[in-house]
């Protein structure tokens, strides 16, 4: 036996690595999908036309495997919570409750409803009212842009906040809404909660505009081409934009945003994405671009067979790299175990970089889902040593007006109060040379449940609860 296997056997570690297959759940499964064949599924247009928008379509795919008590549960928070609406693809529906067959008595300890209100998967694609905290349900200073996006706009949807990055939202939509989106201010259709934000110009004028500032912005090497999904823009659309975008000098770095990687991998598998990334990836090459792919997959459930096809598919169109960038969600993942399934599944079943995963952003109705920084720090301490140094994925606070930042970087915590404070070393485009960056701390807010009682009482006490 070797050294290391008695290290492994005897001693036993926190977590126990195994080499696992990746799985398809069997559609057929669902009342909905019992005659859908191998050949509808893997086509994109059948999965685009079978989206799940509401919850009479919910209703036609699960049937009475789930009770009615979901549906209601789901329902009030479509009125009264939800920041947005409701948009599944089969692909990634079918990726919850993976695991339960067609029988069951609902109800029941066991059950479908129970499943899936487990899941962890349903829990941030499909949530529900009562997954909701009910004492504070929003911090106070959760806020709809909670990264002031918008005012460090440069262009209609062009965000330059780091001194040589930006990002282009090309379009406000996806092929599934995830509940805790960030940009939930401008992307998605409205909810009863929410009235998005809309873009005044039209695309093709947006996108002309984006292209002017980089040309005229030598300082910008690195374009995230975002939204959004750059999988719902037409194919042409896009390919139009890269094209321009690799003519630029300047920029050395693009990397693509889409979700749909991981809940729509049909959209990357059709033979027209596949050859137009091949002609894109070209360029990028001939033009010495690295061109990567940063999709976001939050569990490991979401990592299937056709994921890790779609990935090779256009890693052998030519992108350089796929990457992950998930967001750290309580009841989703906010495990060790979960989060190194998932990076195990990302890295040796489907060739997936695990690179970031972000803390959960202070947006309204999100606080059952954010950890504190003090919870983040101890997952990023659990997870160190189990995989390749360089696919560890860092654990980053997003803190509004400054940017990522790993969470072991605070430089202040009150973990009574909940309050982090952070530095930065660059100003972004709205602040001028008035800021000092030595002097400036700025602030970023635990969820009030998790702090001690004492820290509870100073948030009642600021009045700032009606
Ligand atoms: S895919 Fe990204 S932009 Fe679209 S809803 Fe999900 S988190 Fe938001």
């Amino acid at each position: 036996m070797t050294i290391e296997t008695s290290i492994g056997l005897a001693i036993g570690q926190p977590y126990t690595y195994h080499q696992r297959d990746l799985v398809e759940p069997d559609w057929r499964r669902l009342p909905g999908w019992r005659d859908v064949t191998e050949t509808e599924w893997r086509s994109v247009q059948w999965q685009r036309a079978h989206c799940v928008k509401n919850v009479a379509q919910l209703r036609a795919v699960w049937g009475d495997l789930v009770d009615e008590r979901f549906y209601a549960d789901l329902e009030r928070d479509q009125r009264e919570r939800a920041t947005m609406s409701m948009l599944l693809p089969p692909q990634m529906l079918n990726t919850i409750a993976p695991h339960s067959g067609s029988a069951g008595v609902p109800g029941a300890p066991g059950s479908w409803t129970e499943a899936v209100y487990a899941d962890p998967v349903r829990r941030y694609m499909v949530p529900v009212f009562s997954d909701r905290r009910t004492d504070w349900p929003s911090h106070p200073y959760a806020q709809r842009d909670s990264l002031h996006e918008h005012d460090m706009w440069v262009a209609e949807g062009l965000t330059h906040r780091y001194p040589t990055k930006v990002l282009a939202e090309l379009l406000p939509t996806c092929p599934q809404y995830c509940g805790h989106c960030t940009r939930m201010d401008l992307v998605g259709n409205s909810t009863p909660t929410v009235d998005k934000l809309k873009f005044d110009l039209k695309p093709v004028d947006r996108h002309d505009a984006m292209l002017a500032y980089l040309r005229r912005t030598p300082t910008v090497r690195d374009v995230v081409v975002s939204g959004g999904d750059v999988a719902n823009l037409p194919w042409r659309r896009l390919e139009d934009f890269l094209t321009r975008l690799l003519e630029i000098e300047t920029v050395r770095d693009v990397r693509l945003a889409s979700k749909a990687l991981v809940g729509l991998p049909q959209h990357w598998l059709s033979d027209e994405v596949r050859a137009g990334m091949t002609r894109v990836a070209g360029l990028a090459r001939d033009r010495g671009v690295a061109l990567a792919i940063h999709t976001h997959a939050n569990h490991a459930h979401s990592v299937t067979p056709l994921v890790a096809e779609a990935t090779r598919a256009m890693l052998d169109a030519g992108v350089r790299d796929v990457r992950n960038q998930g967001v750290l969600l309580d009841g989703v993942n906010a495990d060790p175990h979960a989060l190194l399934d998932l990076c195990f599944a990302l890295l040796d079943g489907a060739q997936i970089m695990p690179y970031y995963f972000y803390m959960c952003d202070m947006i309204p109705a999100a606080e059952h889902w954010r950890v504190s920084v003090a919870d983040a720090q101890r997952l990023q301490h659990h997870i160190m040593g189990y995989l390749p140094g360089f696919a560890t994925p860092r654990i980053v606070c997003d803190v509004p007006f400054v940017g990522k930042r790993w969470v072991h970087q605070v430089a202040e915590y009150d973990r009574v109060r909940g309050i982090s404070e952070w530095t930065k070393n660059y100003r972004t485009s709205i602040e001028g040379d008035e800021v000092d960056l030595r002097e400036r701390t700025y602030p970023y807010y635990d969820p009030i449940h998790t702090l001690p009682p004492e820290g509870q009482d100073y948030w009642r006490q600021t009045g700032r609860f009606s």
